[in-house]
């Protein structure tokens, strides 16, 4: 059986570009999906990325469209995208009676043309083809239609098994996306904690009348048993949108926020009078906090494998570009005799751009806000207070900052109109685990970490 240096499992960004990487070095890489087609996405995705007009993941990303080409200013590697691509100018936040927090206005970003679109639509099933083809122009070897369930390590290497088929090789990248089972047999996950299930269903709509084609969309309902949220990005083609109806908490039925948003509220169903499904798609995970240490006995996690939810289209790039340079490095060193730099390397930077750099509470707290403030009237309220716009901005991490300082800057008004709501307010600098204790109550009897 041929030993490869690099196995990597999983062929979505992290994946795909990993063993790029990794084949561009000259190492021998099998690459191994469980999709019988790489190119197919058979899950919803908004297919941005994130985020365009500022520092995502200690990196600028951006798209040459003259060149064709997707790349990260700072890391300095870039890759062939030649799809449609729509900029998105700006994020308006709604609560549930309308009233809108608009993290740019479209009027104005617009006028700064690319340099001020916030994020970037493009079509996930034409990048994965390009960033295939640049995998086996790399040389690396594509092994679809297999799904990995076992793996084995010993001090020399790993085995990778599943779907009748066995792959040895020095070194394993786990880019198997959330909920990962190869962090879960590896043990990966016994320090992790769990908040919550991700429950997403939605696709592809025509025809919608949102306030303008160039504008993600967010909102949530209190309507059910617990919150729901809408999120509505521009999509490549067309009148298209993308929409992601979500909740955190399996007593919610998707359809009641689905029929709440395109139907029963007033002013949200308005912009869906006339539209139509294009094709619906769904998604579900669970929500762990990070892997603390993505690598262990030769296996190297990269993307949304060691994350909490996502690390976004554009963090699962990143991550997946270094962890293949650095098996590169490994390889290389462990060939020459040289002391172990690559890895660590990847470890210290996990630990400072993402643990400590983009904290998941932060990312998690775009999903908290109605946790915190627990009633529709009481958001109604803050969100009509707030009247100046904010930064254009298209960066989950980012946003919950903006919202924070702004939220600060209403509290003497909340204080003297409104005090009952301070108590509700001082709820978002408790632990996110308190925070979303409710749904993860609710979560717990399906658990399953390791
Ligand atoms: C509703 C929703 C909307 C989103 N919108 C955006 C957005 O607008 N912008 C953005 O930047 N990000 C968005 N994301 C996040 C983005 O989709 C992910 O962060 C990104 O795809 C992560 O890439 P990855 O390569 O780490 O994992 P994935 O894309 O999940 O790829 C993992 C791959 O591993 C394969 N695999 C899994 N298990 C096995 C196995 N056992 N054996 C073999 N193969 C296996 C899977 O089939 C898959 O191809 C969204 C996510 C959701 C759920």
């Amino acid at each position: 059986m041929k030993k490869y240096d690099l196995i990597v499992v999983g062929a979505g960004p992290a994946g795909l570009l990993a063993a790029k990487a990794a084949g561009d070095a000259g190492l021998e890489v099998a690459l191994v999906e469980r999709k019988s087609d790489v190119t197919h996405l058979d899950r919803l995705c908004g297919q941005t990325l994130v985020s365009l007009n500022d520092y995502y993941f200690d990196d600028l990303v951006y798209y040459n469209r003259r060149g064709k080409k997707m790349g990260f200013s700072k890391n300095g590697f870039s890759f062939a995208y030649d799809g449609p691509v729509k900029n998105c100018h700006a994020w308006h936040l709604f609560s549930p009676n309308g009233s809108c927090i608009p993290f740019g206005i479209p009027e104005e970003t617009r006028k700064k043309g690319d340099d001020g679109a916030i994020g970037l639509a493009f079509d996930k099933e034409i990048l994965f083809k390009c960033m295939l083809q640049e995998a086996e122009e790399a040389g690396v070897d594509i092994f679809p239609g297999i799904n990995i369930n076992e793996v084995s390590t010993t001090p020399q290497g790993v085995t990778a098994s599943g779907s009748g088929k066995t792959f040895e090789g020095s070194y394993l990248i786990a880019a198997d996306g959330a909920n990962s089972r190869i962090a879960r047999i590896l043990g990966f996950n016994k320090d992790r904690s769990f908040y919550s299930y991700l429950l997403t269903k939605g696709g592809y709509l025509s025809n919608v009348k949102a306030p303008a084609p160039d504008l993600m969309v967010s909102s949530f309902t209190y309507k059910p048993v617990a919150p729901g949220y809408m999120f509505m990005i521009p999509r490549v083609y067309d009148d298209q949108s993308t929409i992601a109806f979500i909740s955190l908490d399996p007593r919610v039925n998707l359809d009641d926020v689905v029929n709440y948003f395109m139907r029963e509220n007033p002013f949200f169903a308005e912009w869906f009078k006339s539209s139509e499904w294009v094709k619906q798609l769904a998604f579900s995970q669970y929500i762990y906090t990070p892997v603390i240490t993505p690598y262990k006995d030769r296996v190297l996690l990269a993307g949304d494998t060691g994350s909490s939810q996502e690390l976004e289209n554009s963090g699962a790039m990143i991550s997946g570009w270094k962890a293949g340079n650095a098996i590169a490095a490994a390889v290389k060193e462990d060939k020459v005799g040289i002391a172990s730099q690559g890895i660590s390397h990847y470890l210290d930077w996990w630990k400072r751009v993402y643990l400590e750099g983009h904290r998941h509470e932060d990312y998690l707290m775009n999903f908290a806000m109605p946790y915190v403030i627990d009633t529709e009237e009481d958001i109604n309220y803050i969100f009509s207070l707030i009247k100046d716009p904010m930064p254009p901005c298209w960066n989950p991490y980012a946003v919950i900052k903006y919202l924070g300082q702004t939220i600060q800057s209403i509290i003497p008004t909340i204080q003297e109109e409104r005090p009952q709501i301070l108590p509700k307010l001082a709820k978002m600098s408790q632990p996110m685990t308190e925070i979303l204790e409710p749904t993860t109550k609710a979560c717990k009897p399906l658990l399953e970490l390791d």
